[in-house]
């Protein structure tokens, strides 16, 4: 078992597997000018699934695809079907921002992805164009309905941002009372690919007594172990709310993940500049044994919370490092 040094097992591998994306979120990146991993930087499949495959052996049994837009990578479907099968794995799934996911979600079911986190920032046409620059809400509709049509378990992922899509709180929370998804609110991060600050309005506690105004009634789920966000149930509604205090941090004592960017660095917290680069290692032909070693001591070092990772290691360029080469 994989433990850090304030005794928290780690469990969990968040894996981006492109930093590329087809949309260009304004919180994620800025329009053009980001500079993209060149392709010899970037892991093959068989460092991905060599990689993906010590970690299981150290005891990781949950993996999390994401990016950039995972479906972008060439073959990624192939990529997914390897991991997927690897010996220890429990549970697979997916973060999309759903414009190319939609072929693919019979592979996906075959495969054993039991759930998915979709972005969906807004319900408004013209509101997804100003946030993604790209005219796609229609592909994203399509992927949730034909997810729900295969039963396969849907997390929506929406960022709060002022001036944006706080008009889109209520109708997203609407989409719970009669679809079985569950709708989280991720307080947005500096991960903006650009110099711009953030300056956070809608932490949790805004978030939070937002939606109570228009739903007194609302009542307070389940939050499992190492859940980043925190659940809340409108009654008689078939699916459940999630606000995500990405900014302020709060749930980071009970962290159980870390990271792999498209490059190969191992990344023991989202705040953290850096990090090992494993592929590099791999490269100079490491063995797995020795691969081991280098994480051990890596998670060993993982930061008690991100307040401890920003503080000891941010730069002001990897503070706004794009979310999509960290892996969101
Ligand atoms: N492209 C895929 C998608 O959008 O679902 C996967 C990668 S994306 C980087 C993963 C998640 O990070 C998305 O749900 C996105 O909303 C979130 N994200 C990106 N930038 C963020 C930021 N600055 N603050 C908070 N969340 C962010
Ligand atoms: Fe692409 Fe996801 Fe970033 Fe949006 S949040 S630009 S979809 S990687």
């Amino acid at each position: 078992m994989l433990t850090d040094k304030f005794g928290r097992n780690i469990n969990y591998l968040r894996l981006a597997i492109v930093d590329r994306c087809n949309l260009r979120c304004t919180y994620c990146m800025p329009e053009n000018g980001l500079t993209w991993i060149k392709q010899n930087e970037l892991m093959t499949d068989e460092e991905m699934l060599r990689i993906c495959s010590v970690f299981t052996e150290m005891g990781v049994n949950k993996i999390r695809i994401t990016g950039g837009e995972p479906f972008v990578r060439k073959n990624s479907i192939e990529l997914i079907r390897n991991i997927s099968q690897l010996d220890g794995l429990t549970d697979i799934s997916i973060t999309t921002n759903g414009l190319l996911t939609e072929p693919y979600i019979p592979q996906l079911k075959k495969y054993g992805i039991k759930s998915i986190n979709l972005s969906l920032d807004t319900l408004d046409k013209k509101r997804f164009f100003k946030i993604t620059r790209r005219n796609s809400l229609d592909k994203v509709m399509k992927t949730l309905d034909s997810l729900l049509q295969h039963d396969i378990k849907v997390k929506i992922n929406t960022v709060v941002m002022e001036g944006e899509n706080t008009e889109d709180i209520i109708p997203l929370v609407m989409l719970t009372k009669d679809l079985p998804v569950d709708v989280r609110f991720i307080e947005e991060m500096p991960f903006n690919g650009s110099k711009t600050d953030i300056s956070l309005k809608w932490n949790f506690t805004q978030i939070y007594n937002y939606i109570k105004e228009f739903f007194p009634e609302i009542q307070k789920a389940d939050d499992p172990k190492s859940s980043t966000s925190y659940n809340y149930k409108i009654p008689g509604f078939k699916g459940d709310i999630g606000i995500i205090a990405a900014y302020t941090r709060s749930f980071c004592g009970d962290c159980n993940r870390i990271r792999i960017t498209p490059s190969g660095i191992l990344r023991t917290c989202l705040y953290e500049g850096t990090g090992v680069n494993l592929k590099d290692e791999i490269r100079m032909g490491r063995s797995n044994e020795e691969l081991k070693n280098i994480i051990i001591n890596s998670v060993h070092k993982k930061p008690k919370d991100g307040w401890e990772a920003q503080k000891s290691s941010l730069t002001a360029s990897q503070i706004h490092q794009s979310m999509a080469t960290i892996g969101g």
